[in-house]
């Protein structure tokens, strides 16, 4: 029997409509640097309108892809909302890619159109020519005269292109299940993968944003945006900030510290997200120089481990670390870590550094050696493997997948390449990628513990550690270390520092100090490129 209810499609058109209409005040600042500029979620739909208007005289008329090489800002939100709902779909390009994967992930997707911003139009141009289905550039916010298109390519200014579109589009009704937006993994091994997100998805993905035991947006909000519109939908802030009314605060291209923490003063966000190299670079920012941070009161951090370092020190500044686990593919939100009620500080710590509790719509499981499922004990270590309505089923025309080589997906389960733990009550503790752990004479030691215990330590700023290859251990750790400026410190002091609070057989005996970590485009600490230099000498 079915039921007698609706059958009401989610999708992008309403959560605009309802976010430009019950929330039409809300703002949307964009930071220039100096001051913002602002608009309201009711402007968002008239321009949004234009630009769908505009894109329809481009010939996009059914789901062709719309890219975006653009910061976070008003424009780069007006093309999240405009795109989907007109039945595109939108591509954010990852503005940090090596040129050949750019190349690789504009052809792959079929591009059509690329929004571009007008300070990235030199990055853009240099693979511009290697485009094979881009047929037009809208240079945002810039001089379109600075284009030099190949043959075949149009290059428009997107003022005059909207100027004189009506501000009014009549958003189609779409099937829930089609294609609305897709970004492609950073791809830390062969060509990048694309993940499709639906209406459907994106929206129940934002009412998980929304819910009090998740991010907790709500209209109370004003939403500091730093996680870049191009890594996996800025964690689904923008959409999530529709559903709910809360303001968003948008950084543009000023990431560094010192303007972030301008942007923070002057704009006072209540909300913020973002991976945890910024709030790191922020914390010594701070340090140098001291500032109220009020109202901010929570942020999330994910993307890569949050060292318990950093919560504590944010803990003292008056802001509450939120520590959320999540990938492109799963839109991102996998889980987030608030602690259970009424429990001692301690016992609330020891929750507060996991990566979170799984929600609801996702199911988890952990899978053990010989392809057997490990219980929820807290202690049992696997790979962690996730299913739900907003986790990517499939890569987008993935060749290896086809090939049967990239074994990402298994029976309706996402593998997640992420070992770790998982408690009774439902807290994931993640030790490691699959490909970073190291293993040392038959046993496993986490990269990322050893990293948060180093970490700790108040002469250093960042730690990474790799598995370097060891005659008689197979493996053993190497930790790179960028010491805090005007601070000094040794690795015999580090050893001494770490004693007692990792494994004797653990504590590492090779260290090598660097000027700075490699971060990969997405900011998280580049391994691979760690260990290519180890390869190649440069890191004794
Ligand atoms: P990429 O794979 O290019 O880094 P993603 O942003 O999709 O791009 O990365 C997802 C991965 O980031 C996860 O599989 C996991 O390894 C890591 N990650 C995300 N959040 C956390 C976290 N809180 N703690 C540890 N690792 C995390």
């Amino acid at each position: 029997m079915l039921s007698t209810m609706q059958d009401a499609p989610l999708s992008i058109s309403t959560l605009l409509r309802h976010g430009s209409r019950v929330h039409g005040t809300a703002e949307v600042v964009t930071w220039t640097g100096e001051g913002s500029r602002r608009t309201s979620y009711a402007d968002v739909e008239r321009e949004a309108a234009k630009l769908a208007n505009a894109l329809r005289g481009l010939g996009i008329t059914g789901d062709q892809r719309v890219g975006t090489f653009m910061w976070n800002n008003t424009e780069h939100l007006v093309a999240y909302f405009a795109v989907p709902a007109m039945g595109a779909v939108l591509h954010t390009l990852n503005l940090r890619l090596f040129p050949e994967q750019l190349t690789y992930i504009v052809n792959h997707a079929e591009d059509q159109v690329i929004l571009v911003d007008g300070t990235l139009v030199p990055l853009l141009g240099k693979v511009l020519p290697t485009f094979t289905t881009v047929k037009h550039i809208v240079v945002v916010n810039g001089d379109a005269s600075s284009v030099q298109a190949p043959d075949g390519v149009q290059v428009h200014s997107y003022a005059e292109l909207l100027a004189d579109q009506p501000d009014t589009f009549d958003w189609p009704e779409l099937d829930e299940r089609s294609a609305a937006a897709m970004c492609y993994t950073s791809g830390t091994t062969g060509n990048p993968k694309g993940v499709v997100y639906s209406h459907r998805s994106i929206w129940l993905h934002s009412m998980q944003v929304c819910m009090t035991d998740s991010m907790a947006l709500s209209q109370k909000d004003r939403a500091l945006a730093i996680v870049p519109q191009f890594h996996a939908m800025s964690w689904g802030l923008p959409y999530a900030a529709f559903m709910v009314g809360a303001s968003l605060i948008m950084p543009d291209r000023f990431l560094q510290p010192e303007p972030l923490a301008k942007l923070i003063a002057a704009e006072k966000p209540t909300f913020a997200g973002a991976v945890p190299t910024i709030w790191q670079g922020l914390l010594a920012h701070l340090n140098a120089h001291p500032q109220d941070l009020a109202p901010l009161h929570e942020v999330v951090v994910g993307g890569s481990a949050c060292p318990p370092s950093l919560i504590e020190a944010f803990d003292k500044l008056g802001v509450t670390i939120i520590h959320a686990w999540g990938m492109t593919e799963t839109s991102p939100l996998g889980c987030v870590s608030r602690p259970p009620a009424d429990l001692s500080p301690e016992e609330t710590w020891n929750y507060r550094v996991l990566q979170g509790r799984f929600p609801g719509s996702v199911q988890a499981r952990l899978i053990g050696d010989e392809d057997t499922e490990l219980p929820w004990d807290g202690e049992s270590v696997g790979e962690l493997e996730v299913a739900g309505p907003w986790i990517a089923g499939a890569y987008y025309n993935d060749a290896d997948e086809a090939a049967g080589g990239a074994g990402k997906f298994d029976h309706g389960w996402l593998r997640t390449g992420d070992v770790g733990t998982i408690t009774p009550n439902g807290f994931l503790r993640l030790t490691d990628r699959s490909k970073d752990i190291i293993k040392s004479g038959g046993e496993w030691i986490s990269s990322v513990d050893l990293e948060n215990q180093v970490m700790a330590h108040p002469a250093v700023a960042e730690a990474a550690v790799i598995g370097v290859p060891d005659p008689k251990w197979d493996e053993r750790p190497l930790v790179a270390v960028v010491v805090r400026e005007g601070q000094q410190v040794t690795p015999d002091q580090l050893r001494e520092f770490l004693a007692g609070k990792v494994a004797k057989w653990q504590l590492p005996e090779s260290w090598t100090f660097i000027d700075e970590v490699p971060k990969t485009s997405v900011g998280k600490f580049d391994k691979k490129r760690l260990r290519a230099a180890h390869a190649d000498g440069q890191l004794d």
